[in-house]
């Protein structure tokens, strides 16, 4: 039986590869590699993740005076500390409809105007 496809290239080496069409690499060397390499991306990945969330934190309990339930900070203080927004650990929504971005035990209201409400999560918050 003669099949025509194109011939494929090892995705780790890029040599021809020989044999059934379906595969992807050219022995288990290259795919074993291929695979640890993507591996190592995604560990990188949540890595970092890892360490925004931290950071955030540590920004946010940084600004909130101790024995302070919460404190009104502007947009430029949060930035300057190098607060990254589009990380965080899970929202709350209140029975107002106000979401508080929480980053584990700190969180933060979006009040109006670059204006943050920066709070600490409260059994009376229910996370
Ligand atoms: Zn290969």
């Amino acid at each position: 039986m003669l099949i025509t496809t194109a011939p494929k290239n090892c995705l780790t080496c890029n040599k021809l590869i020989r044999g059934r069409t379906d595969k992807k690499f050219c022995d288990d060397y290259c795919r074993n590699t291929y695979n640890n390499q993507q591996n190592a991306a995604g560990n990188n990945t949540i890595r970092n993740i890892n360490y925004a969330l931290r950071k955030n934190r540590r920004i946010l309990e940084s600004l909130l005076p101790e024995h302070e339930k919460m404190i009104k900070v502007n947009v430029e203080k949060l930035s300057q500390e190098g607060f990254v927004f589009k990380y965080y650990t899970h929202a709350y929504c209140n029975s107002r409809g106000r979401f508080y971005y929480f980053c584990y035990d700190h969180g933060y209201l979006v009040l109006e105007k670059n204006w943050y409400l920066i709070v600490k999560s409260s059994i009376r918050l229910k996370l």
